[in-house]
């Protein structure tokens, strides 16, 4: 899978900036995808010296259009983060790409280490790396991921009205997949093969509100060249559909929080890093936030963490500040 990402994505004089290991960090945000950037973007604002270290791989990447994303609803997911590029660096927050691929704490904060060796420092951590999508092992599905394939009813559904859809269950709870489909559709056909075994009683549910099932095994993605326009079945026949809603394994990138040993929760789709309601983790000073604090955090949801952290983070410098500066009154005073 490519993305044009660097394209899109404004480069600036931060890509070289000289005093990213010499300074000492208010906030360090690993990600500068939706979430990363509306903390940086918050924290900048505030006045603090905020670093954006972001591999440029924001999940969304191969979707052209974004949707439910309130006055962006169809703008493009890789101009809204050069959007929120631009917009972090006009408030003075600096973004480098650069891969981090060691956290640990130090005396006053947190050292940050990236693939070509850089070490930087900083008092708080945000993580905001956001979570990969493992695919089914269909030929010709990947290419298809984020337009003829695609996997959110919230994201999509609405684009799929009227048309015909194949939903792809990789398991037998994905069958809610397709209740949620077919509010938009009367014309779903669910493949099952990768699916294992589908309770009768799911099965015989689906049937009632007029869905087909499709037990045979899905060979490869058929298309127009360019468009999908179908799926092969293992003996040769086409199943045609114009969209089809798969069932992708989600993995959290969750490496600098494993490093630092924040605590982890049961979610639905597996383990993931646990916060509280503004985005703390379990780690004194290190916060989490879109995706990789939350599985089910589409675009508005990771804008909102990010913002929300920021906020907290900012709350908790002005508290330290308000201390800081009570205890020298107290010490001016002769107390
Ligand atoms: C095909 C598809 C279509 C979607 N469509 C929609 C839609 O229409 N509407 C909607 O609301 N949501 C949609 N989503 C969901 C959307 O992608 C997520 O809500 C959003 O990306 C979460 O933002 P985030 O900032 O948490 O993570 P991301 O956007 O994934 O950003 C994380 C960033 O961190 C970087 N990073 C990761 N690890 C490191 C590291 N070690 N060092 C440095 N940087 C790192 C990544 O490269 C990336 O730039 C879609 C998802 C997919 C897969």
């Amino acid at each position: 899978m490519t993305s044009n990402l660097r394209s899109s994505i404004p480069s600036g004089p931060d890509n070289s900036n000289p005093s990213l290991e010499t300074e000492h960090w208010d906030v360090i945000i690993i990600g500068g995808g939706t979430a990363g950037l509306s903390a940086a973007l918050i924290l900048a604002r505030a006045r603090r010296r905020v670093l954006v270290l972001d591999e440029q791989r924001p999940r969304n990447r191969f979707a052209p259009h974004m949707h439910g994303v309130l006055s962006r609803d169809g703008y493009s997911p890789l101009d809204l983060v050069a959007d929120g590029y631009r917009e972090v660096r006009a408030a003075d927050g600096v973004i480098e790409n650069a891969v981090v691929v060691g956290t640990h704490p130090i005396a006053d904060g947190f050292e940050v280490v990236t693939d070509t060796g850089v070490r930087i420092t900083g008092r708080r951590l945000v993580v905001a790396t956001g979570s990969r999508d493992v695919l089914p092992d269909i030929p010709g599905l990947a290419e298809q991921w984020g337009r003829g394939v695609v996997a959110c009813p919230y994201c999509d559904g609405y684009e799929a009205s009227g048309r015909a859809v194949g939903v792809l269950l990789s398991s037998a709870a994905g069958v809610h997949k397709a209740h949620m489909l077919r509010s938009y559709t009367d014309d779903i056909t669910v493949f099952t093969a990768l699916a294992g075994v589908i309770p009768a009683s799911d099965r015989v549910l689906l049937e009632q509100r007029g869905m087909r099932l499709e037990d045979r095994t899905v060979a490869h993605i058929v298309t127009d060249g360019d468009r999908l326009t179908g799926l092969a079945l293992a003996d040769g026949t086409i199943a045609a559909v114009d969209v089809v809603f798969a069932e992708p394994a989600l993995v959290p990138l969750d490496e600098p929080l494993r490093q630092l040993g924040a605590d982890r929760t049961d979610t639905p789709v597996g383990a993931w890093t646990a916060v509280d309601a503004v985005g703390r983790t379990s780690v004194a000073g290190v916060w989490a936030a879109g995706n990789a604090a939350d599985p089910t955090a589409l675009v508005p949801i990771a804008m909102g963490s990010g913002a929300t952290a920021g906020l907290a983070i900012n709350g908790e410098f002005v508290a330290e500040e308000m201390a800081a500066a009570s205890l020298s009154l107290t010490h001016e005073r002769g107390e």
